[in-house]
């Protein structure tokens, strides 16, 4: 178990998730978006970028913009209110990172999810080879819930368990919640005696009392959601840094050693992700040929050329086994074909995909990065 402080928790990350809530990003006061802090904040991601890290920004804002926009009045808002603000305000939202990063030479996508996303395997599975192409492509991902389509029943509801899930999706190895608290305390972090947790190894019973919910108008999560977003996070071999943002520049901040709390990751988002596959109950088999076996064997994808065989009913993004000519278990993998599009183009070059199916389909029948050997 490590005991890495937030700051070299920061700097030892690869993939590195923000999550920014609407109090730090909108003046509740009078609905305006606060353009300085988010300056800040760019400068403060291009720095991180430049560091060799890529990010992904979680941004809240959309219902605290669109409220300001449309003159709604304070207090709670009916879902059908929320949903119409999050339309107005998204767009200013979006427009409002593009506008920053532009300078820098950098360029925003908007990517706006639910709930669904993650829990349907198919969809998880697109949502995941976009943010990874996005990523790729030097990208710098804003993400938001999809508020005017998620109805309660289907929405987070709040962006701290949205950041985690997407920390998860994209593989992150930290996730930072910019909070109005420079991290976790023993009791209310406004008396005195309480005092504050910098690391947290475990997500113990006591760790979970002691995160009472604190709450203001705009912002959805207190305490409590942060630790729910620390345990999904963790789990999947995300670190979770809960610090403070509202400060000039909070990442910059953070590097040079201001005070946090890190949530320890558990594992790797790799092992994680494998584990996870492993622990699937399969839905077919794929029987390919020994050289095939030797690529996957390799780290390689599996391509349709080595396939030799297709067994079962399985839809797009089910776990399936990989076997070899003698039904020896090679993997178990998440497919990127159902088992009739997959048996179509067994055998084939990639680039006869399009021919055989009719339509554009993934180079690989299943990517290396969904598969535990
Ligand atoms: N998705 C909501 C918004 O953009 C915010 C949810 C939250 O702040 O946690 O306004």
């Amino acid at each position: 178990m490590d005991t890495l402080t937030a700051a070299q928790t920061l700097t030892s990350a690869k993939r590195l998730v923000v999550k920014i809530g609407s109090a730090l990003l909108v003046d509740a006061a009078t609905g305006a978006l606060r353009e300085t802090w988010l300056h800040g904040l760019i400068a403060d991601v291009v720095a991180q970028k430049a560091a060799g890290r890529d990010v992904l920004i979680v941004s809240s804002g959309s219902i605290a913009l669109g409220r300001g926009v449309l003159g709604l009045p304070r207090g709670p808002l009916s879902l059908e209110q929320s949903q119409a603000a999050a339309a107005v305000g998204q767009i200013r939202l979006a427009r409002a990172y593009e506008t920053a990063l532009a300078p820098h030479g950098m360029t925003a996508g908007q990517v706006l999810v639910t709930l669904e996303d993650s829990e349907n395997r198919r969809r998880y599975l697109n949502s995941r080879a976009t943010l990874a192409t996005l990523l790729g492509m030097g990208v710098i991902p804003i993400v938001n819930e999809n508020d005017t389509v998620a109805t309660d029943e289907i929405r987070y509801g709040d962006n701290d368990r949205l950041a985690a899930q997407v920390a998860v999706l994209a593989g992150a190895d930290a996730l930072v919640l910019l909070s109005d608290v420079d991290g976790l305390y023993d009791g209310d972090p406004r008396l005195s005696d309480a005092a504050h947790i910098p690391h947290i190894a475990t997500i113990t019973p006591q760790i979970e009392a002691v995160a009472g919910a604190s709450a203001n108008e705009n912002a959805k999560g207190g305490m409590k959601t942060k630790v729910w977003a620390a345990r999904t996070a963790t789990a999947a071999g995300c670190a979770v840094i809960v610090a403070l943002g509202d400060v000039d520049n909070p990442l910059a901040a953070l590097a040079n050693g201001a005070r946090a709390s890190v949530f320890a990751a558990k594992t790797t988002p790799t092992v994680a992700r494998k584990q996870w596959i492993d622990a699937m109950k399969s839905k077919g088999r794929i029987v390919i040929d020994a050289g095939a076996a030797k690529a996957l064997r390799a780290g390689k994808s599996l391509l349709p050329a080595g396939v030799r065989g297709v067994e079962g009913g399985f839809d797009r993004g089910d776990p399936v086994d990989i076997v070899d000519e003698g039904g020896h278990h090679v993997a178990r993998a998440l497919t990127s074909y159902d088992a009739r599009e997959a048996a179509a183009i067994a055998g084939a070059q990639s680039g006869d995909i399009t021919d055989i199916l009719g339509h554009e389909g993934r180079a690989a029948l299943v990517h290396r990065d969904d598969m535990a050997l």
